[in-house]
């Protein structure tokens, strides 16, 4: 997964987008990268690690002009390393780009084979890579006409941040694609155009949101002002409702719900599902905190920290090496005593991958004194891996692929477990009328566009690491 974000006409362009990316730091935190543009020359500036890391004053006054645009990465396709750190920045005969990507396309491989077969030389192992060529090679003399061309050919999941320079003038554009399965909004900061996977980069810069960009809507912002324009396919929203169970931050309205609400309901959905007699309820701090808050009203039981999570290790499950993984669980979480122990515990979390994380958690309850322990997931069993962006693993490593209920229990060594629906999930998202217009491909195995090479390469990838 990862973040991008944009703006078009301010002073302090660099320095603005550098607080985005901050507040887009939850979505990636591999490498972050930023290109700037100054009087058509662009600037580009990336580094392994965290935003806080990559940049600082000095590395920021390198990088003038009004626009810039800067993405946060973790890696789903290609591997973590710097070559791999966007925004890219190539220079062609017209002028020069710069792209941020956020979701994978299927069908990279397929095209990178072809490319490579006519002569194009990639710099990189990522997916995103392969527009760029598409678009270098397209005859359309225009920027815009250019990205139309690479995209009639790419498949999957991508919201994009482009800056094109051509002489003097800069141009950013923002694109979904036309399932519009990962976010991307469009706000102000005064006379300057902002876009940004989440709204809760535009609440930091004191930006106001202007709206979503549409799934297959071509935004181009430009001096005079933005534009709009269609992608060449048919658009059926297919957003991913993942999105709201873990992975945009609580104070963002994705697809312009609240995600904190969304997941409050969840947990309210859960206790009426899944109700049981039990003294506390505690969450998995920091993504099940709203859906323990919505399982403790609903059922009036208390609730209470009972984890406490330290804030200097990052997200564990994103880091790349299994090692450090399964050693980061015990780094990042430690029970409180006081509050579980003698106590009938439900813990609520957001979602059971590989059951790793949730059986050591059941281990250090009761470790700490808890006498009983309900573990609640406040989404459906995750039963398949996403291609569209997410990083989750391999089938064979997702428990709940060929495990039941009963068996994941078993397993993790809760008293009992339970899941919410599926319905139930897509009520708390989408209200009424369930499940229309989003994807839920990694609890149903319906996956809204069909799997190319490049997915099964991201399998095998992922198996190796
Ligand atoms: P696991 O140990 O594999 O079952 O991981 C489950 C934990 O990882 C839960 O606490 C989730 O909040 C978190 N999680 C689930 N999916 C992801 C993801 N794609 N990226 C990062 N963390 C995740």
């Amino acid at each position: 997964m990862c973040g991008v974000f944009g703006i078009h006409g301010h002073d302090e362009a660099a320095n603005i987008a550098y607080l985005g990316m901050h507040a887009l730091q939850h979505r990636g935190q591999e490498s972050a990268g930023l290109v700037a543009a100054d009087d058509g020359k662009l600037r580009r500036h990336v580094a392994m690690g965290l935003v806080s890391d990559a940049f600082n004053r000095d590395v920021l006054a390198k990088l003038p002009g009004s626009t810039a645009i800067g993405h946060v990465r973790y890696s789903t396709a290609g591997s973590s390393e710097l070559r791999n750190a966007q925004p890219f920045l190539f220079e062609y005969a017209g002028g020069s780009i710069a792209i941020a990507h956020n979701g994978n396309l299927v069908n990279a491989t397929e095209l990178r084979t072809e490319l490579e077969a006519q002569g194009s030389l990639f710099q990189t192992n990522s997916d995103t890579e392969v527009i760029v060529h598409l678009m270098a090679k397209a005859r359309e003399p225009d920027v815009l006409g250019k990205l139309m061309a690479a995209l009639r050919r790419v498949r999957g999941a991508y919201s994009l941040v482009i800056l094109a320079t051509h002489g003097a003038t800069s141009t950013m554009i923002g694109v979904r694609d036309p399932n519009g399965f990962r976010p991307l909004v469009i706000g102000r900061l005064k006379d300057a155009y902002v876009l940004s996977s989440e709204t809760c980069s535009f609440d930091l810069i004191e930006g106001d949101l202007l709206r979503e960009v549409e799934p297959g809507e071509i935004v181009v912002i430009e001096k005079g002002g933005m534009t709009t324009h269609r992608h060449p396919e048919v658009s059926t929203s297919n957003f991913c409702v993942f999105e709201h169970v873990y992975f945009a931050r609580p104070d963002s309205l994705v697809n312009g719900k609240s995600v904190y609400r969304a997941r409050e309901k969840m947990g309210m959905r859960l206790a009426q599902e899944s109700p049981v007699e039990a003294d506390v309820v505690i969450p998995v701090p920091d993504s099940g905190v709203p859906a323990a808050i919505g399982y403790s009203k609903e059922s009036g039981i208390p609730f209470e920290m009972g984890l406490i999570r330290s804030h200097y290790v990052g997200r564990t499950f994103i880091e790349p090496q299994d090692s450090i993984r399964h050693f980061g669980v015990r780094l990042k979480l430690s029970p409180v005593r006081s509050i579980v122990d003698g106590k009938r515990v439900v813990v609520v979390d957001d979602s059971l991958v590989r059951g790793t994380t949730s059986r050591k958690i059941v281990k250090m309850l009761r470790a700490a004194g808890a006498k009983e322990v309900h573990l609640r997931i406040s989404a459906p069993p995750t039963t398949h891996p996403c291609f569209y962006g997410i990083d989750t693993p391999t089938r064979s490593e997702l428990v709940a692929a060929s495990h039941s209920v009963d068996e994941i229990n078993t397993y993790v060594t809760s008293d009992t477990l339970a899941y919410l629906s599926h319905e139930g999930m897509m009520q708390a998202v989408a209200g009424e009328g369930t499940g229309k217009g989003y994807c839920s491909a990694c609890f149903t195995g319906k996956y809204p566009v069909a799997l190319g090479q490049s997915a099964d390469l991201v399998t095998l990838r992922r198996a190796r690491v």
